[in-house]
């Protein structure tokens, strides 16, 4: 198995090798590294509410006969002059899809500016935790979809880190990777993102979920090996515009609410505390406490759920999580809506949910592996456009690839 998932990302790398020749005069590159995507079992919208989160990496699609493993490759070499230069192949980023800057020193501070994309890149370099970092050439090549809801954006700038710990190591905290990673998104790239895209992207184990609690920053591995159970994702392939405007102000209200608790977060809160200050907080406001503190209770009952076996139990948390994200916190769409309920007329579907911030992207459909032909052809036939698959294999997060 492992030999395979090597050679499916290798298709990516050879992609990337090839694009890297083309554009630096012919040289090889000397360096490679990968970063998953991700896909959230439950705890959705909690992350930043310092709650839990349920994530895993590793997924394929599958293309006739081949699995195609997904994830965001970076390859490249150092160079002498001090300039970065840095391609990448992704069809959807902004033109220029080349840009080049002198690396950051002391005295020169790198800023974000056009293209829109190239500021997840610059944003790590500038928040990288070693240095002085020397010039360096590079290409990204990805096939996770862009703002698909598989979170390209935490494996882009994860593969960034790895990438540059290979240039100049770091101390090797991990912890501290994940926040660097998440400080470039908020600072360079303008999206004041939890931190679960990339702890994931960071620390992801083959085999396993990580049980991520946002509050402590500890994460508990739950293996998930069972062959008898299938984690199916399924691309609505639609995506609102309403994602970059909405998430923050989802953000405020949660602040707003734990103010009004008396709370430094949400995670502090039990029900009680929200019905006790119900009265305090607008009708939307109370909705949206309702759902995090809900959430972040589902998510601890998920995690013992998965550990105990008991698959009835977590699919019908994921329902619950689904409809509480579509009726109080108001981030589903109908697409989305469609595609869990057609799901969960399957039998042998334990559960299925949105996953990832909402407004389109994906859904996360647990199933026994005996369902899944008819999971599939099923949820094909109801969706009312083109849906993509992909099936989750629990794989390692990000790592130098040889070359
Ligand atoms: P998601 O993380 O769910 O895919 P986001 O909106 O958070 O969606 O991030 C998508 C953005 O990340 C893209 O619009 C692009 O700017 C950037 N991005 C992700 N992957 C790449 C890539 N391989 N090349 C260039 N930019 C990328
Ligand atoms: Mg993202």
């Amino acid at each position: 198995m492992a030999g395979r998932r090597e050679a499916d990302l290798g298709s990516l790398l050879a992609q990337a090798r090839v694009a890297y020749r083309g554009a630096f005069a012919g040289a090889d590159p000397e360096i490679a590294v990968s970063a998953p995507g991700r896909v959230n079992l439950i705890g959705e919208h909690t992350d930043y509410n310092q709650g839990f989160v349920l994530p895993m990496v590793g997924f394929s699609q599958r293309l006739s006969l081949q699995a195609l493993q997904l994830g965001t490759v970076m390859v490249g070499s150092p160079r002498r002059d001090g300039t970065i230069s840095i391609i990448t192949t992704a069809e959807e980023a902004e033109e220029p899809k080349r840009v080049q800057f002198p690396a950051p020193t002391e005295t020169n501070t790198l800023r974000p500016g056009e293209p829109h994309w190239a500021n997840y890149v610059k944003g790590v370099i500038q928040h990288y935790r070693a240095g002085p970092l020397p010039g360096f050439n590079a290409v990204i090549a990805s096939n996770v979809p862009l703002g698909g809801g598989l979170s390209s954006s935490a494996s882009l700038e994860v593969a960034t880190y790895t990438f540059l710990q290979q240039l100049c190591p770091d101390d090797g905290d991990l912890v501290a990777k994940a926040l660097a990673c998440q400080k470039a998104e908020h600072t360079f790239a303008g999206m004041p993102c939890g931190i679960m895209d990339q702890f994931i992207s960071v620390m992801g184990k083959e085999g396993n979920a990580l049980l991520i609690d946002c509050r402590s920053l500890e994460t508990f591995l739950l293996p998930l090996t069972d062959p008898s159970l299938v984690v199916l994702i399924t691309n609505s392939n639609v995506r609102h515009a309403l994602t970059g405007s909405e998430y923050p102000t989802r953000r405020r209200q949660c602040e707003e609410a734990a103010k009004a608790l008396g709370k430094a977060s949400l995670r502090e809160a039990c029900m009680a505390d929200l019905e006790a200050a119900r009265a305090l907080l607008s009708e939307v406001v109370y909705r949206r406490a309702r759902h995090v503190i809900g959430e972040i209770e589902r998510t601890s009952r998920a995690a013992q759920a998965l550990q105990a076996k008991d698959y009835r139990t977590f699919g019908r948390l994921m329902v619950e999580s689904h409809n509480s994200l579509r009726d109080d916190y108001e981030v589903s769409c109908p697409e989305l809506d469609g595609l869990v309920a057609a799901a969960l007329e399957v039998r042998g579907v334990y559960g299925s949910r949105m996953t990832g911030g909402g407004f389109g992207g994906c859904t996360v459909t647990l199933l026994e592996a005996g369902a899944a032909e008819e999971a599939l052809q099923h949820i094909k036939e109801k969706y009312n456009g083109t849906a993509t698959f992909y099936f989750t294999t629990p794989s390692d997060g990000a790592k130098a690839q040889p070359l």
